[in-house]
């Protein structure tokens, strides 16, 4: 198997950043030169490492590693089919049921089940997995921009909060894991993660410390910062949203060189301090920039030296293209990663693209991949539906890594070291070219999520039942809901969910404005813990549902006839994202109505409430 690069350098003298550029290029190089037997490698050590595991006994798959056995006995699954092994898990059961390394932790996924994140069991080692992927980033991105390796990157990174399953497992997201992980705490020097935000700020588990304190360091060491980015897109407008509130505040400290008292945290504190110093020409400098009316371009203007924004703009987070391109005036966007709490998946070799155009080179040591032909049928919502289980023959369609075809769609299945055999992803992607033998995916869309704003997916069934559970309140006014649908806002900030309500009301009795807002309430206390979570975290903004027109929907209808809709087969979409359409819902609207109040959100699952959540 091809050496992973090793980045052992202890200080700055001894680290050579053309050294360590060149054994990430003869990595990806070898890799992808030779992904087939990559792959087959994988599959086998992953196989035989495991081959006592119940699950495979379960399954008749009695040792044998070869990819044809594998594949003949071994079904392609989604989390349901493993809940029951990953419950038993949870609660504590030590005995090696999907992997024979004991399982370390569960990273919490956005994706949920049964409105809870789902959990994906992982082992010591992916972390160097993960480390290893990170370790590629940054000699592609240099390859591109020359000379990053001179300043900072100003990256607003969080934790989040963990809790502990039954059996005492910590359940947390990938991140957090990641961050509090002595890979990143204790990395060793790398002009490449030399960021403005000391650790401490980052492992600050309050909200706003953190983002407080990071933008002050970053703030203070503008002129240094060369990159800057977070995430997903939808978190770094977030920091800028901050930025407005709070500069003034910001500014004072700045002026004199101390810490708002509003920041308790005392390693933060510490830390800051040793950044912070008066400097009034800075402070001057910012307020100057931060008081103009107009906040176009404010990233280039408070931070001239940046060369890009690292932010994911794939998928969803697509939608915040516009937004970003205002307040940068035009930077490039980077998407550099694609990834998930299953597992690391692949980077972007060709990171100064277009956003349209970002393609994934999919790192074949990082799982075995496989992909199921995808034939779409919904163009209009822009989400794939696809049966949750498959056919015996639907299993045998699978492919594998280098034999997936140019411009065709797939969804990925991969098999992890961390115990996750044929485990449906759920992401669709279409192949878009080759680095060497190895193929590069755009990333198309997540199955079924019609709604999102940050980490949140929320698929048409569980809108449908939370419109089902706040159509309820309606009742009394002798009132019907007689057709929905949605929209993702982001034209606010957070953005926020929109529902087009159309009604048929009978009763005499006008229906209250509190009655919309319980509707509202009821809607967002029914949706998935990660929906939630994002509301209480105001990652998402409250819910809006518009009652539009009688009438509007048949309007909705003839527009989609136009554009060559079938009559017969026409129903209204749940989730509508063509600018036409949401003008011509939003021309009928006659009254609009809020959430009043976030919905309730703990962490850890709701069967778990006896167990101590961790702050
Ligand atoms: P999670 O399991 O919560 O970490 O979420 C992982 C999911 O986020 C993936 O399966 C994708 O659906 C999405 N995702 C991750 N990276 C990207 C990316 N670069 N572009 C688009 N979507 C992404």
């Amino acid at each position: 198997m091809p050496e992973a690069p090793n980045n052992t350098h202890k200080n700055a003298n001894s680290y050579s950043v053309a050294e360590t550029n060149k054994k990430a290029f003869q990595f990806i190089e070898d890799v992808t030169t030779k992904p087939d037997e990559v792959q087959k490698r994988v599959l086998a050590e992953i196989l035989s490492r495991n081959a006592n595991v119940e699950y495979f006994r379960r399954h008749g798959l009695k040792g044998q590693t070869d990819r044809e056995t594998f594949k003949k006995t071994m079904p392609v699954i989604t989390y349901e089919d493993i809940q029951e092994d990953i419950n038993r898990i949870a609660d504590g059961d030590k005995s090696p049921i999907i992997c024979s390394q004991p399982i370390s932790e569960f990273l919490t996924s956005s994706g949920t089940s049964g409105g809870e994140r789902k959990l994906m069991p992982t082992i010591e080692e992916e972390l160097g997995r993960r480390s290893l992927l990170y370790s590629l980033l940054m000699p592609v991105m240099s390859q591109c921009v020359p000379n990053l390796e001179k300043g900072k990157g100003m990256y607003f990174l969080f934790i989040k909060s963990e809790s502990k399953t039954p059996g005492g497992l910590l359940a947390r997201p990938v991140l957090t894991s990641y961050y509090k992980s002595s890979h990143f705490k204790e990395r060793p020097y790398d002009p490449y993660t030399n960021y403005t935000s000391p650790n401490e700020t980052i492992l600050c588990s309050d909200s706003y410390q953190s983002m407080y304190s990071q933008m002050l360091c970053g703030l203070f060491q503008y002129q240094e910062v060369l990159r800057v980015g977070a995430v997903f897109a939808s978190g770094f407008i977030r920091a800028i949203r901050f930025l407005q509130k709070h500069w003034t505040l910001l500014c004072h400290d700045i002026r004199t060189g101390t810490l708002n008292e509003l920041i308790t945290d005392l390693s933060v504190r510490e830390s800051v301090m040793k950044i912070l110093k008066p400097d009034p020409d800075v402070a001057d400098f910012i307020e100057f920039e931060c008081s103009k009316e107009s906040w176009q371009g404010i990233i280039t203007r408070l931070w001239p030296n940046t060369k890009y924004i690292d932010v994911i703009v794939t998928g969803t987070m697509s939608q915040y293209i516009p937004t970003l391109d205002y307040y940068s005036n035009g930077l490039p966007l980077v998407c550099t990663m694609y990834a998930s709490s299953e597992c690391y998946f692949g980077v972007n070799l060709n990171p100064l693209c277009k956003p349209s155009e970002v393609s994934y080179t999919l790192i074949p040591t990082m799982a075995y991949f496989e992909f199921l032909p995808v034939e779409r049928n919904n163009e209009v919502t822009d989400s794939i539906s696809m049966a949750t289980s498959l056919n015996e023959k639907e299993q045998q369609e699978l492919v594998d890594l280098v034999d997936v075809q140019l411009g065709e769609e797939y969804e990925l299945v991969v098999t992890t070291y961390a115990g996750l055999y044929r485990y449906r992803v759920g992401d669709i992607l279409r192949v878009a070219g080759f680095k060497n033998k190895a193929p590069q995916f755009t990333f198309i869309c997540r199955k079924n999520v019609v709604l999102s704003i940050d980490a949140d997916k929320t698929d048409e069934v569980e809108l449908q039942n939370a419109v089902k559970n706040a159509e309820t309140h309606l009742i009394p006014f002798d009132a019907q809901l007689t057709e929905y649908t949605s929209y993702a806002d982001t034209t606010t900030i957070p953005g926020h969910y929109v529902l087009f309500w159309e009604l048929n009301v009978n009763g005499s009795t006008p229906i209250p404005p509190s009655v919309f807002e319980d509707c509202c309430l009821t809607i967002e206390e029914s949706l998935n813990s990660v929906y939630r979570q994002g509301r209480v975290s105001d990652s998402i903004g409250a819910l809006e549902i518009k009652i539009v027109e009688s009438g509007t929907f048949d309007k909705l209808m003839d527009y989609a006839i136009s554009l060559g809709a079938s009559i017969n087969q026409y129903k209204a979409p749940r989730c509508v994202k063509f600018a036409p359409i949401i003008e011509l819902l939003n021309a009928r609207v006659m009254s609009s109505y809020f959430s009043p109040k976030c919905p309730k959100w703990v962490p850890g699952h709701k069967q778990w409430s006896s167990i101590d959540s961790l702050p």
